[in-house]
């Protein structure tokens, strides 16, 4: 395609936004029908029993947030005022917050180059210099790419420390043949708008184990004791799911599988489209299998900064710019947690002196992952690409 050719995309192509199937309403319409469209009611009881099926874990809370279902989870695992948290540093904020809201410390640990995940010999550097002040490790699946779930399993295992699994941007991922979101003692799924399927916001609480999940339910509806008046020994929380969003959240999850075909088509079309390009796409274990939620790259460093003898500088910012001038929309990689203002004064662990989370998000890109993309967009996205390069 000629520079000529090419034209502004009169539909703006987004990163990854809702797609609905209208079988969402139905759901919603049993909702009305039955005048539960909130507090509770069939969908949501519905949807805590097909995601726990689906997923192959015990139990599940329906909240109002995946964020809501990390904080829980955070008091769950007993984080008290001056605790330690071992934390994904290169993650979204919405990984690491709640534990501040209970007071906790969060200590971050680097990313590794296989998966961009929580480096595992990170890790245990942090659990040694930590011993005795640690009281969770929160593990997240970035992009849809599970982390080295073993290693890091095994070492909270070795330690005595609760592991907490943030699925939020993983939800049909698999580690060895076995679904994210099911590794942490607890576990945090998301249907916020931009994620693989989404109630149009919404998250889940998930464990094995059953007084776990009744405790968080109990948490997340005002903490109310059991007598005939509002009686609180406990904090509660506005945390609870609506029946409506559990409905849009049950016409989505027949639809999952099919969203993660799609997903991964793109990240191989991405792929095979920037073949020959000084970019990688985002990495993952052979032992596992994304759900692509997002695809990825990141540019050669000489390349992005302009000190290449073979190829003309290229910036992941110039990308971004120059799909936007086409109404493309791209995004940063998450910027880490070690370099936010809020969190200057945590402590960052990593492995090898070599702070890899920044390396990353100097060099990446988030490409539009958006399922609605046609291929011939998709391939005009990649020729756009491309020609800054070539
Ligand atoms: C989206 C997201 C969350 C938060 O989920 P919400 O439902 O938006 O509160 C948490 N962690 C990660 C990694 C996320 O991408």
């Amino acid at each position: 395609m000629s520079e000529k050719d090419r034209k502004r995309f009169e539909n703006r192509i987004y990163l990854s936004s809702p797609t609905m199937h209208g079988e969402e309403q139905d759901f919603v319409k049993e909702a009305f029908d039955s005048n539960w469209v909130a507090p509770l009611g069939e969908n949501v009881d519905r949807l805590e029993e097909e995601i726990a099926s689906y997923m192959g874990i015990k139990y599940a809370a329906a909240l109002t947030a995946g964020t809501a279902a990390l904080h829980l989870a955070v008091k769950l695992a007993g984080v008290e005022e001056g605790d330690i948290v071992l934390c994904s540093d290169l993650t979204f904020a919405a990984t690491v917050n709640p534990v501040s809201y209970e007071g906790g410390i969060q200590v971050f640990i680097d990313a590794e180059r296989e998966s961009w995940n929580m480096d595992p010999v990170a890790l245990e550097l942090a659990l040694k210099k930590y011993q005795g002040r640690t009281k969770a490790v929160i593990v997240a699946n970035l992009y849809g790419t599970p982390a080295c779930l073993s290693e890091i399993t095994r070492l909270c295992d070795n330690y005595g420390v609760t592991l907490i699994e943030d699925a939020a941007e993983s939800l049909s991922a698999t580690y060895k043949g076995k679904q994210t979101g099911t590794f942490g003692k607890y576990n945090c799924i998301s249907f916020n708008g931009n994620k693989i399927i989404t109630s149009s916001g919404g998250g889940m609480l998930l464990s094995d184990e059953k007084e776990a999940v009744e405790k968080a339910r109990f948490w997340s509806t005002q903490a109310r004791d059991s007598a005939p008046w509002y009686q609180h020994s406990e904090l509660g929380y506005n945390y609870r799911m609506s029946n409506v969003v559990a409905g849009i959240g049950r016409g989505q999850l027949r639809h999952l599988e099919e969203h993660k075909k799609k997903k991964k088509e793109i990240y191989e079309r991405y792929r095979v489209g920037l073949t020959g390009l000084p970019v990688e796409m985002n990495p993952y274990l052979s032992c596992s299998e994304p759900n692509f939620w997002l695809s990825c790259i990141t540019v050669k460093r000489d390349v992005a900064e302009g000190t290449s003898r073979e190829w003309r500088q290229v910036a992941p910012e110039t990308i971004r710019l120059e799909l936007e001038r086409y109404n493309v929309e791209s995004r940063p990689i998450w910027k880490p947690m070690h370099l936010q203002p809020v969190y200057a004064d945590r402590d960052f662990v990593c492995a090898a002196g070599e702070d890899v989370g920044r390396d990353i998000f100097e060099r990446g890109l988030c490409l539009p992952s958006d399922i609605k993309m046609t291929r011939e967009e998709q391939n005009a996205v990649i020729e756009i690409i491309r020609s800054l390069f070539l």
